[in-house]
């Protein structure tokens, strides 16, 4: 990570540059601030500056061995470690080290991570991961090596406030005597649930949200959204988090997706093109199980939409404008006389991909069966 790869956040940037410019980097820090501010990515940039061997005035300089480590996460003097789960393939009583390149790659692949995200990676969504006490062992046995190559060792715990209070306690020992050229970096969301005693041995670096001019920038360069209104309106709803722009425009595309997808197979099982179908389910199954489902409960809106529509129900705030538009002549075929039948169609066939079945054969099934429907 970069510091030019972080959103806004310029104050900060150049408070921790100054600091490493006057050689006041102390042996702790914490950065905490709200999900979406771009901590964890400003604490690997600083990380990675710090140990750059040719650094240029705001930023590493990309070329050096350490950056060449550092742009992978794989330096042997960066420590990271992050809240785990005992899961079917890490064993009883796992640490980070278990699942370090997983998180390698989440974090390489969106440095805003929250840590929900991080769980559903690795699949554990319904369980609480920690810091452990083995954990705290571990970095206290990792930092009694000598460091192997750069100048400072860098410990970074992510999510710091999921420590439990015995791996706090033996950490604590460790910051009250630092190990010498080692930095830890702390981050988290809620500092007031670090206990105190850690509190007082860490340097406080608070990180505000995101401010509205770089996160307006952001929207623009990397989303290619440039609709003035849009950028507004996205940047209002963000607050200053990045991930709420990150979710809105993989929505606003996914429902794209679904939208196309859910118009070319009603006109594929009109005219029950039995080749056509074959190719739409062919892209269909790449998506995954999950999506998959997805595409069903976004049909399932569609048809309610449709049918509140033919039979005039009221209007329709259910469908987008473009979903209307396709809807004034769509509608019409979605009635009484099927409308239970269509949705019972779909449900099935959600509920067959969540079992676990073919999903090729789901989507076919279920093609023809909506081909007969929508002209019954
Ligand atoms: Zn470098």
């Amino acid at each position: 990570m970069l510091f030019k790869e972080i959103i806004g956040q310029d104050e900060t940037k150049r408070r921790l540059l100054q600091m490493v410019k006057d050689a006041k980097v102390g042996h702790a820090l914490l950065f905490t601030g709200r999900e979406g501010c771009g901590k964890l990515g400003l604490a690997l940039a600083f990380a990675r500056y710090l140990n750059c061997e040719d650094p240029g005035t705001d930023d590493s300089c990309m070329e050096c061995s350490s950056c060449r480590k550092y742009s992978k996460l794989v330096h042997p003097d960066l420590h990271l470690v992050f809240p785990v789960v005992e899961t079917k393939s890490s064993g009883a009583d796992p640490v980070s080290d278990d699942f370090i390149s997983q998180w390698r790659d989440c974090v390489l692949g969106n440095p805003y991570l929250r840590l929900f995200q991080w769980y559903e990676y690795i699949g554990i969504e319904k369980k609480q991961g920690s810091i452990s006490r083995k954990e705290s062992l571990q970095i206290i046995r990792k930092l009694s090596f000598k460091n192997f190559e750069a100048d400072r060792k860098v410990m970074i715990i992510w999510m710091a406030e999921k420590m439990n209070l015995s791996a706090a306690n033996k950490l604590l020992k460790v910051l009250e005597e630092p190990p010498p050229k080692t930095v830890f970096i702390l981050i988290a969301e809620d500092a007031s649930q670090i206990i105190p005693t850690i509190l007082s041995r860490t340097q406080l670096i608070k990180i505000p949200g995101i401010d509205p001019e770089s996160m307006g920038r952001a929207i623009r360069e990397k989303h290619g959204i440039t609709g003035q209104g849009q950028v507004e309106g996205l940047v209002r709803m963000a607050g200053g988090n990045y991930l709420r722009v990150m979710e809105a425009v993989n929505e606003t595309e996914e429902n794209r997706f679904h939208f196309d997808m859910f118009v070319s197979l009603m006109r594929l099982c009109f005219a029950v093109d039995v080749v056509g179908i074959l190719a739409w389910i062919d892209k269909m199954a790449d998506r995954g199980r999950e999506r998959q489902k997805q595409f069903f409960q976004y049909a399932l809106r569609i048809i309610r939409g449709n049918f509140i529509q033919n039979i005039k129900a009221g209007n329709i705030d259910l469908l987008s404008e473009e979903e209307r538009n396709f809807s004034d002549k769509f509608s019409s075929f979605v009635h009484s006389g099927n409308v239970f039948a269509i949705y019972n169609e779909l449900n099935k066939a959600s509920e067959h991909i969540e079992y676990n079945g073919n999903s090729r054969l789901i989507f076919f099934d279920l093609s023809l069966r909506m081909a007969k429907l929508l002209k019954a």
